[in-house]
C-alpha cells in the first residue's frame, strides 16, 4: 500500500518535504484547505514561521479540523511545525495545537548561532544522520510517553509519541531520507495515540 500523506502548504519548505515523503514510498498531497484533509493517512507541518501558520489557521475554522486529524491521524511537525505540535510553547508563549507532550521554546539557539548543520547519532538504523536547523526551537521538556530518537546538547531533537513524529531540525533539506521513512512505515504501521495516563 502506498500511503497518502499530506503537506500542509500554506509557507515555509512544504515542496521539499513532498519530494521527500515521495522518495521515502508516499504519495504526497499538498493540504491548502481544511476539506482536503479527509482522506489522508498522515500529515507533515513544515518548517517555517509558526506565528504566520496561526494567523492563517485560525481563518475558515482550519484549526480546529487541523487539531481534530493531529489528535488521532500519524503526524509529523519539523522545527515550527513541532512548535505547533508541543503541548506548551514558551518565548512567548502562543496558541498550539496541543497534542505533543513536550514544552518547546522557540528561536532558542539566539541570532548569531540560530543557524547551523551538525551530525550526530539517532536511534534510526544506518549511522550518524546530518541535521539542518533554522532558527530552531527547543525541546526542554518532555512528557513519559515520548520516546527521544537524538539529542542535541542534551535536548531532544527528535521524538516520537504514539502517532506522533516531531523534529527541531529540517530533515527534508538533508538527501538523507530515513527520518522520512521512519514516519513512512509509522503510518503504514496504523501508530495510534498513546494513552498518557496508561
Ligand atoms: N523560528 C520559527 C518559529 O518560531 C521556526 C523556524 C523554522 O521552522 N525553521 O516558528
Amino acid at each position: 500500500m502506498i500511503p497518502r500523506i499530506g503537506v500542509l502548504a500554506i509557507q515555509g519548505d512544504y515542496e521539499a518535504h513532498a519530494r521527500a515523503l515521495r522518495e521515502a514510498g508516499a504519495e504526497a498531497v499538498l493540504v491548502r484547505k481544511p476539506e482536503q484533509l479527509s482522506g489522508l493517512d498522515g500529515l507533515v507541518l513544515p518548517g517555517g514561521e509558526s506565528t504566520t501558520f496561526l494567523k492563517f489557521l485560525e481563518r475558515d475554522g482550519f484549526l480546529g479540523v487541523l487539531r481534530e486529524f493531529v489528535s488521532i491521524k500519524p503526524t509529523f511537525g519539523t522545527c515550527a511545525g513541532c512548535i505547533l505540535l508541543a503541548e506548551e510553547v514558551l518565548r512567548p508563549a502562543q496558541e498550539s495545537l496541543g497534542v505533543l507532550h513536550a514544552t518547546v521554546e522557540r528561536n532558542a539557539y539566539g541570532r548569531q548561532i540560530d543557524s547551523s548543520i551538525q551530525v550526530a547519532e539517532t536511534a534510526l538504523k544506518g549511522g550518524p544522520l546530518e541535521m539542518v536547523y533554522i532558527r530552531a526551537p527547543r525541546i526542554v521538556n518532555t512528557g513519559a510517553d515520548v520516546r527521544v530518537l537524538a539529542e542535541r546538547d542534551g535536548f531532544p531533537v527528535l521524538v516520537e509519541q504514539g502517532h506522533l513524529l516531531a523534529s527541531t531540525f529540517h530533515p527534508e533539506l538533508s538527501a538523507d531520507r530515513r527520518v522520512h521513512r521512519h514516519f513512512v512505515e509509522m503510518v503504514l504501521a496504523g501508530r495510534e495515540p498513546s494513552n498518557r495516563n496508561s
